[in-house]
This record gives C-alpha cells, sequence and structure tokens, in this order.
C-alpha cells in the first residue's frame, strides 16, 4: 500500500493521532477480493500473516499515520458536542490504479481518546453484518462504504448478550466526511477548520462543486438520490444521526440496519429507536433534517451577511424534495416496469405499496415478483392483488417494448438476493461457532443480486421461528 495521508496532513485539531491497540490472536475471517483489485491490491498478498496482523492492528504498515478523526452529532435529535471515533482508526489513505482515493479504516481497533465509556471494541456478529449489508449495497449499485477484510482477534468482547468473540473490520471509504464532522468545527467557531473541510470534502466526492454553497447543493442532491435508493430496496438504515449523515453521500454505519421481509412504512428494527424517529417512511426528512444541520454549520462561509446566506441555504436545503421525488419516482417507477415514470404514476405505485403493507407482503419478493409472474402469490388476498394489476397491466400497455420491455427493466431494477436479516443472523451464529462457511455462501450470493436462479435458497423469505425483529449496535 501506499499511503498519501492528507486528512493527517490537517491541522492537529481535526483528529487525536492514536496507534491501534494489539489484539491476542489475529485471524482472518475474509479478504474482499474484487474489492482489493479494484483497490490495485493483491488479495493473496492481503491474505499473508503480515497483512492480516496489519488488519487486526498489531502491525502499522509503512506510511500509515493512524488516527482518530474528530466529530460532533445530533443523536436522535440530541445534540452531542464531542464523539469522534471512539473505536475506529484511520490507518491512512491509498490512491488506486484509477486515481481514486480511499481511507483504510479499522473499526474495533481499541480505545481512543473518544471512546468515552466504550471498550474500543467490536464483536463479530456487528463486524460481519457491516461486511455483508455494505457489500451488498455496493453490488446493488448504491453508495457505500466498503468491506476490505475483516479479522478474529482472540479477544473477548463483554456486550449485554455476554462475552462474544472481538473482531476488527477494515472498513474503506472514499472519505469519513460526516455532517457531524462540519458540526464539530461550526460549534467551536471555527470557521477556518470548516473551510479546509470544505475544500477536502469538494475535493473528494463534489469535484466541480463551487464553495460552501456548491458544496451544500451537491450534498443534499447526494443525500436526496441515496436516501431514494434505499426506499426502493426496502433498507431502513436504523441510526441516521448527523455522524452517520455522510456529505459525499455514501451508507455509513451499518449497526442497526436491516431491509424489511413483510412490508410496513413504518417499520423499525434498532433496538435503541424507541419512537420510530428512524422509521422506513421517516428516512427521507430526516435526512432534510440533516442537510440542514449542514447548512446552519456552513452558513458563516456561505455569504458574510446573514440574511443572505440563510436564504441561500434553506433554498438548497429545499431542493431535496424535488430530487428526492424525482428520483424515487424513476427508482419505483422502474420496479413496476416503466421507462419513464410520470407524475400520474405515483398513485399506481402507492397504490401497490398501500397493498402490500395490508397484504403483509414480503417487499423483496413482491417487487421481484412482478417481473418473474410470481407476485400475486406474496399476497394474502390474491384478488386484491388482480384488482391493482389489471390497472397496472393497462399502464405497462403504453410502455415501450410492451410487457417483455417491462420484464427487463423490472428485473434489473428488483433484486432476487438481499442480505435478508435471518440469513445475516444465520451466518453470525455459525460464525460465532467457529463456522464460516454459511458467511462465505451469503457474501457470494450477495455479489449477484439481480442473477440469482428462482430456487436460490438466498431468496426465500423467513420461516415464522427465523423471523428477525430487533438489530442492535454492537
Ligand atoms: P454510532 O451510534 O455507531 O454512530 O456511534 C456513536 C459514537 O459511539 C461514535 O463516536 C462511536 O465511535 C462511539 N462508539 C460506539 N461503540 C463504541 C465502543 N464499543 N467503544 C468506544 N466507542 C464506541
Ligand atoms: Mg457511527
Ligand atoms: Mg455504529
Amino acid at each position: 500500500m501506499r499511503f498519501d495521508n492528507s486528512y493527517a496532513r490537517l491541522p492537529e485539531r481535526f483528529y487525536a493521532r492514536q496507534h491501534p491497540t494489539p489484539v491476542a490472536v489475529p485471524g482472518l475471517v475474509a479478504v474482499n477480493a474484487a474489492l482489493a483489485a479494484e483497490m490495485g491490491l493483491d488479495p493473496a498478498e492481503l491474505s499473508r500473516p503480515e497483512w492480516v496482523e496489519v488488519f487486526a492492528g498489531n502491525r502499522i504498515p509503512k506510511g500509515a499515520d493512524p488516527l482518530a478523526q474528530a466529530y460532533a452529532g445530533h443523536q436522535f435529535g440530541g445534540w452531542v458536542p464531542q464523539l469522534g471515533d471512539g473505536r475506529a482508526i484511520l490507518l491512512g489513505e491509498i490512491l488506486g490504479p484509477d486515481g481514486r482515493r480511499w481511507d483504510i479504516q479499522l473499526k474495533g481497533a481499541g480505545r481512543t481518546p473518544f471512546s468515552r465509556m466504550g471498550d474500543g471494541r467490536a464483536w463479530l456478529g456487528p463486524v460481519l453484518r457491516e461486511y455483508l449489508a455494505s457489500e451488498a449495497m455496493a453490488a446493488l449499485g448504491v453508495p457505500t462504504t466498503r468491506a476490505l477484510a475483516a479479522v478474529t482477534t482472540g479477544e473477548p468482547v463483554w456486550r449485554e448478550e455476554g462475552r462474544l468473540p472481538g473482531a476488527v473490520l477494515c472498513r474503506v471509504a472514499s472519505s469519513h466526511i460526516r455532517v457531524g464532522t462540519f458540526q464539530y468545527f461550526a460549534a467551536r467557531g471555527d470557521t477556518e477548520a470548516l473551510r479546509l473541510l470544505t475544500d477536502m470534502a469538494i475535493a473528494r466526492h463534489h469535484p466541480g462543486a463551487e464553495g460552501a454553497l456548491g458544496l451544500l447543493q451537491a450534498a443534499v442532491a447526494a443525500q436526496a438520490r441515496l436516501v431514494a435508493q434505499w426506499m426502493a430496496l426496502g433498507f431502513i438504515h436504523g441510526v441516521m444521526n448527523t455522524d452517520n449523515a455522510h456529505v459525499g453521500g455514501l451508507t455509513i454505519d451499518y449497526g442497526p440496519c436491516a431491509f424489511m421481509d413483510v412490508f410496513h412504512p413504518d417499520r423499525v428494527f434498532s433496538s435503541i429507536d424507541s419512537y420510530g424517529r428512524y422509521a422506513w417512511s421517516n428516512q427521507p426528512q430526516i435526512a432534510v433534517w440533516n442537510m440542514a444541520q449542514l447548512a446552519s454549520c456552513l452558513l458563516p462561509l456561505i455569504d458574510p451577511d446573514e440574511t443572505r446566506a440563510v436564504a441561500l441555504a434553506t433554498e438548497a436545503v429545499h431542493a431535496f424534495a424535488g430530487i428526492y421525488q424525482a428520483e424515487w419516482l424513476a427508482r419505483f417507477g422502474a420496479k413496476i416496469g416503466l421507462a419513464a415514470a410520470r407524475a400520474e404514476d405515483e398513485d399506481l405505485i402507492g397504490g401497490l405499496l398501500d397493498l402490500m403493507a395490508a397484504e403483509e407482503a414480503d417487499f423483496t419478493r413482491a417487487f421481484r415478483g412482478l417481473a418473474e409472474g410470481t407476485a400475486r402469490d406474496e399476497f394474502v388476498a390474491g384478488a386484491a392483488f388482480d384488482a391493482w394489476a389489471g390497472g397496472w397491466q393497462a399502464r405497462l400497455a403504453q410502455e415501450p417494448g410492451g410487457m417483455e420491455g417491462a420484464e427487463a427493466r423490472m428485473a434489473a431494477a428488483n433484486p432476487a438476493v438481499i442480505p435478508r436479516n435471518h440469513r445475516v443472523q444465520e451466518a453470525i451464529t455459525a460464525a460465532v461457532a467457529g463456522d464460516f462457511a454459511p458467511f462465505h455462501r451469503l457474501h457470494a450470493a450477495l455479489a449477484d443480486p439481480f442473477g440469482a436462479p428462482p430456487d436460490s435458497p438466498f431468496r426465500t423469505a423467513p420461516l415464522a421461528d427465523q423471523v428477525v425483529r430487533r438489530t442492535f449496535c454492537g
């Protein structure tokens, strides 16, 4: 790895220099060969003991400059002036063969000055969940942080459930700059830092954006498109705090996330989301709220005249609705086979979603079923589906290529395989018992979400006793 550590070159108030804490017995779980190749790295090399030691935090590679990033954030709407990487350490950044910059971060690498009461560690369950979910997202075409490798530590981690095996995830991303990073400096009145951060965020994520207003506009657009993609996959992020809102529009923090099985707009999985703040249907509004926080941080850089700055920032945040709506319509339109959905089609799409909620349809299976002619089976009352399908077929008749064209569009927009909660759970349970085969099988299936054959075991909905109702931050 050839490092070029731009974040470490920022002033010292952006981070705390911190080495990972070595672990007892590093054990390789996985190296992501496809991603390694994308990054210009040799997966065979990364599987060698020296690199397993790097992924465990026992060895610092040449050129790395390890640090924990400072950030703040609103957690469930409540302001926390200092959060920061409490268990993640940024080893440094490398440049890929295509010039792309990658943060190399170890999550679960030990305590940092930002750990507060935490142990700085992660256990195997959340590490595998993040590995599977983030790689599934990438295969589904959703912007996300990635998983380059996972290792076990040979050390126990203590959680509510008791003694659990420790693990470290090597997370890579085009940056880890969050709304909360801006908030950290805005709250301290540090305009100089905000300026540096703005320049870095533009360079890394939104080249072409001009100044703080340009960054805000680009971040709003990226978040609007991202959340529309989440919605179209039945994905519930679960912890959309501002410290988990990425300015480049990546999905970040897979703690208590879930892909819905049975559809309901109010679904919540996170064990700590008691009031459903981050329910599926609330996600767009929450993203707007998060963007409003970013906007308020950037005000001093947008215009020296505060009234004018507020007007410009407000307009930029309000642009979310239009961008989101257009993306939502295009995504859900494609899911029901439309080449170019129109505003009037919202009723048709909404009608299907209402029906799915009322008839307890599995989100992924129902949409995929539209492409494969099996959707009716996913509804308790088939007749209710038939009534909707009449209007749908009439609408499809107006589309280019007729039903065949529509089927191709639906097969490309509706995945057959998603990281189903019960499959992820099954992989974790087996891994804790020492068997990593289910994890690897699931990972392989998730790499081709649209191509799985109808009899793939990863397509089936959970049986009653397999249903996962709660997810945890880990
Ligand atoms: P999250 O809710 O995952 O976004 O995390 C919120 C904050 O808690 C971040 O500052 C994390 O670094 C910190 N944190 C989470 N788990 C731990 C842990 N086990 N040890 C130390 N800090 C943690
Ligand atoms: Mg987080
Ligand atoms: Mg987390």
